[in-house]
């Protein structure tokens, strides 16, 4: 029998460094807080989600081209865009122990979360942006921001996408890079993070087509989900309330899922009207405006957005893929990720050394043809099963003494620890990876 866990924090940030999944980023130094680096497990997953990500989009309502924007832009952009005005969280020390908060997570009544004492500074609005210098001069031309989110490259390159492209309204531009954002308390592992990575697609539609779009978009996204198998009791959405919006947004539903540590925002789809391309319109003196070939005007078209953290969707698949279960009387933690997700998709093991040569050739065959698997051939069956489960693997192969005589492998299957003699010949057909 396996059962769900609801593993703490703790267990999933444990196993990410067991496995190598997740390390601190420059750990040998102390770290950096709310900064990671990905091992080799966690870059094949990551992987695994960014092209699942981008099949997802495809819809028959319009094409999606792709961008891949810079990481710098001039300030001339976040002032346009309204980040250096507005990118703020407000914050607060504690005048006794020196720790700072969010003043907006905080109840200030209650007293220091750290040390229960209820003496605090005023409250500040702290700018969340990485600012830097550009080049060897100090002027005002020469300042720049890491993005704190993808979203404005694809605004500011809209008009070069949509010629080069030649698309033509509706259409979506995708976009899978970095953010930075100088977030007072990164916590919660990948929930939170000061460098992280986003997956976003701008929807350019009329103005009129724009409410239909946030629902098709946000049903679109839904089954995303459901297709990589995340749990659809811990998914729900949320309308923001009018006074929640934020300042570009003309309505906006989030996607949560029910961490342990509560219900909390995996992605955010909003209808933010025509605001950002009016903004760079007017800032940069270009027009970025679209011709009406049946009005014969031009018009700025309105934009949906699905906006989605690749690390935080990574912590709600371990989250929702992790199990323990007892088999042969010994507790095993199973990762039951879906196989589109899964870092390794099979695992090839020699039932003894001696078998060694002909499950190495299997093995071959299908590193070849570019599918992520593995071979281990040392320690027990029972340990090497374990270890393949711990890390998600949904199918070990056992080449054992009758393979030789049958041409058969066995199949053990992940989830229910189910075994099966397969025909090689047939095992690509049957694994389908
Ligand atoms: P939150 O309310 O959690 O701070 P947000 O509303 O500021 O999120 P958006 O600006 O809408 O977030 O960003 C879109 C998505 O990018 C979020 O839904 C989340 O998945 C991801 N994201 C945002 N900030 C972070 C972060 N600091 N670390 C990891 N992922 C993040």
């Amino acid at each position: 029998m396996s059962f769900p866990v609801t593993p703490t924090l703790d267990t999933i940030v444990a196993l990410c460094k067991r496995r190598g999944f997740v390390f601190p980023a420059a750990e040998i130094y102390g770290g950096i807080n709310g900064v990671y680096d990905f091992g080799h497990l966690g870059t094949l997953m990551k992987n695994n989600i960014r092209t699942t990500w981008l099949k997802s989009l495809t819809n028959p309502r319009g094409e999606i081209v792709q961008i891949e924007g810079s990481l710098l832009a001039p300030e001339a952009v976040w002032k346009a865009s309204g980040h250096v005005e507005g990118f703020h969280d407000p914050m607060v020390d504690c005048k006794a122990c020196k720790k700072r908060f969010r003043a907006d997570e905080l109840d200030l009544n209650k007293g220091c979360p750290s040390c229960g004492n209820n003496d605090w500074t005023e409250i500040r609005q702290f700018n969340m942006m990485f600012k830097t210098q550009v080049g060897a001069n100090q002027d005002s031309g020469s300042i720049a921001y890491l993005r704190p989110e993808t979203a404005q490259a694809i605004y500011i390159n809209f008009k070069n996408v949509m010629t080069t492209s030649r698309s033509k309204i509706p259409f979506g531009i995708a976009q899978i890079g970095k953010s930075f954002r100088n977030e007072i308390t990164p916590k919660q592992f990948l929930f939170r993070m000061r460098e992280f990575e986003q997956m976003e697609m701008q929807w350019f539609c009329k103005a009129e087509t724009a409410p239909q779009e946030l629902q098709n978009w946000t049903a679109q996204r839904l089954a995303f989900y459901k297709s990589i198998g995340l749990t659809m009791d811990k998914i729900r959405t949320r309308d923001h309330a009018a006074d929640e919006l934020a300042h570009y947004s003309t309505n906006c539903t989030d996607v949560e899922y029910q961490f342990p540590f509560g219900w909390k925002e995996l992605e955010g789809i909003a209808h933010r009207g025509c605001y950002d391309l009016t903004q760079h319109s007017t800032h940069s003196g270009k027009d970025l405006g679209v011709f009406d070939e049946a009005t014969k005007e031009s018009y700025v078209p309105n934009v949906v957005e699905c906006s989605i953290g690749v690390d935080r969707l990574f912590l709600t698949l371990l989250f929702d893929a992790y199990y323990e279960d007892v088999v042969e009387g010994e507790t095993r933690v199973v990762l039951k990720l879906d196989k589109k997700i899964a870092p390794i998709k099979a695992a090839f093991l020699p039932l003894i050394k001696k078998l060694e040569e002909p499950a190495q050739k299997l093995y071959q065959s299908f590193l070849e043809r570019g599918i992520s698997v593995q071979y281990d051939a040392s320690g027990s069956i029972g340990k090497r099963y374990r270890r393949q489960d711990e890390i998600g693997t949904p199918f070990c192969i056992t080449y054992d003494f009758e393979s030789e005589q049958d041409h058969c492998v066995t199949v053990r299957h992940r989830d229910t620890t189910k075994q099966e003699r397969i025909a090689i010949d047939k095992l690509a057909e049957y694994l389908a990876l």
